[in-house]
């Protein structure tokens, strides 16, 4: 089987996982109110497979596996698997509505990390760890699973690490070792998609000395492996009514507090166990496949914030004023940037172990740190365009009372030709996007998912190359002959 469909993926999320949302343990998720709408959510990246329109895009007939597999599986190879990659990522997450799908996503970016810091591990410390993430991979390739990533630590005390903590289970450790695995115990954080995952790869936060060797763990579970125990962030909760919520009526991610309560790893699915060393390389080349991942999935996101501009002033009569034009020529040049750097990411990628083509972290930490420090402006340009009523307009109900109807439509409409109940749903979807508690989590995802800003500037000063320009500024200054 390499192929799922979405009512497979769904019956496979029916287990004993167990996740805790609001205090209570849920059953089902996938018939749970809360939770089956990210089941839902999660199923486009399996409709995509079997639409003519898409599937081209989402599957590939991989001579690596000899299967047919959805393109997430595929190891990229050069800057043209890159490029479908990303476009398979904006595409779905553009059918999710702004809202990433992720199911494959970032399991995929662990797994090739995994491939190229295994290679190395096997070669400089004579460990077998390569054949046991390639037959994981193979497993999840094959069986078309969705995989969720945890590697936030809770992590208590920013400034120390992890074997100084105030107690010993702020970050995940190997807390006895058998003859046929390791048992884990410790915490994640902000764990997307694992509710609705079927495996969940654990992998280390940070570079650790040999005083936090015990920390240096990466692995692979199933998610209803006993002892391992979600709760369920309640923010964002979805909501009713396609017309004041086109998007968290249908869309929904979950982030969890993943607990690992003793939890046992068979050998063949533990990564890393106790080399220190690698712990910070395997975070990173984790980090660099994601942050690509991350800048495919803004694009739609960023797109949607042009759109929406010009859609509200134009509904409102705006589109001719200097300060209109002006934001929205910013918000073009915003998203367009973005775009240019991510291609050119996957243009200037360098094939590294494994054969797997790794897009240039400098392009792509530029790119996510366009994204994330200029988010909020243009979020303050779209809210400028959109006018007040983006938190204070009547809602469907009233628009349905035929008392409060007439006077809706009398008064809120826009320019001529423009009725108010398409202006309100233009606005409601600015307000989910900017205003709205899913505007809160998109902003917060922007400063910190992938990692935080600090992150991102710290990489782009580690891979620069001051080569060429010092030798410019030294020849400009005259201090080279
Ligand atoms: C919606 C969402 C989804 C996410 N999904 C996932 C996921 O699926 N899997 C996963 O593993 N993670 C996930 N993350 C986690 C994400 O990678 C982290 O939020 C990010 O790495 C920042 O870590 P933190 O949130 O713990 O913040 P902190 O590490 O507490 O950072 C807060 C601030 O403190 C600064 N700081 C922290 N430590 C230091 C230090 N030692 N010295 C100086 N400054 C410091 C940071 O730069 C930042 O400015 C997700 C996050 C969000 C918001």
């Amino acid at each position: 089987m390499a192929l799922r469909t979405p009512q497979e993926y769904i019956a496979s999320l029916q287990d004993g996982r167990v996740v805790y949302y609001k205090g209570e343990r849920v059953k089902d998720v996938t018939s749970h109110p809360t939770l089956s709408v990210a089941v839902k959510h999660a199923c486009i990246d399996y409709e995509m497979a079997e639409d003519p329109a898409h599937r081209d895009l989402a599957v590939i007939d991989d001579p690596h596996v000899g299967e047919t597999i959805s393109r997430y599986y595929h190891l990229p190879r050069d800057s043209d698997d890159l490029l479908k990659r990303s476009k398979l990522i904006e595409t779905a997450t553009g059918l999710g509505r702004t809202l990433v799908v992720l199911i494959k996503e970032i399991g995929t970016d662990a797994l090739f990390a995994l491939h190229m810091v295994a290679r190395h591990m096997d070669d400089n410390l004579k460990t077998d760890y390569l054949p046991r993430v390639q037959a994981f991979y193979r497993h999840c390739a094959t069986q078309d699973l969705a995989v969720a990533v945890a590697q936030t630590d809770v992590k208590g005390d920013r400034s120390r690490p992890p074997s100084q903590q105030i107690h010993p289970d702020y970050y995940v450790r190997i807390v006895d070792e058998k003859p046929d695995g390791i048992v884990v115990r410790g915490a994640k954080i902000h764990t997307s998609v694992m509710t609705n995952s079927n495996e969940v790869i654990v992998l280390p936060t940070r570079n650790m000395s040999e005083a936090d060797r015990d920390y240096a763990v990466a692995f692979a579970i199933p998610v209803d492996t006993p002892g391992l125990k979600m709760i369920c962030s309640p923010y964002g909760a979805p909501r009713h009514g396609n017309f004041d919520h086109p998007i968290t009526s249908q869309h929904k991610m979950t982030e969890t507090l993943t607990v690992f309560d003793d939890v046992f790893v068979p050998h063949e699915r533990v990564f890393l166990q106790k080399e220190w060393q690698y712990a910070g390389a395997l975070a990173k080349t984790f980090v660099e496949f994601h942050r690509f991942t991350a800048i495919s999935y803004k694009l739609p996101l960023t797109d949607t914030l042009v759109g929406a501009a010009q859609l509200i002033a134009d509904y409102n009569g705006l589109l001719r004023p200097g300060h209109i034009r002006e934001k929205i020529t910013r918000l073009i040049a915003y998203t367009q940037t973005l775009r240019a750097l991510t291609t050119q990411a996957a243009l200037a990628c360098r094939v590294a172990e494994e054969g797997i083509a790794v897009p240039s972290p400098l392009l792509v930490n530029i790119a996510k740190l366009h994204f994330a420090e200029n988010y909020h402006e243009m979020i303050g340009a779209l809210q400028d365009i959109s006018g007040g009523i983006l938190v204070t307009a009547p809602g469907e109900d009233d628009l349905l009372n035929p008392e409060t109807r007439p006077l809706i439509e009398k008064y809120l409409g826009g320019r001529e030709g423009v009725s108010a109940a398409d202006r309100l749903r233009a606005l409601n979807m600015i307000s989910e996007l900017t205003a709205a508690d899913f505007g809160g989590y998109q902003a917060v995802l922007a400063i910190h998912a992938e990692g935080s800003i600090e992150a991102e500037k710290m990489t782009i000063h580690r891979e620069y190359d001051f080569q060429d320009s010092l030798k410019l500024a030294k020849y400009v200054a005259g201090l080279d002959a």
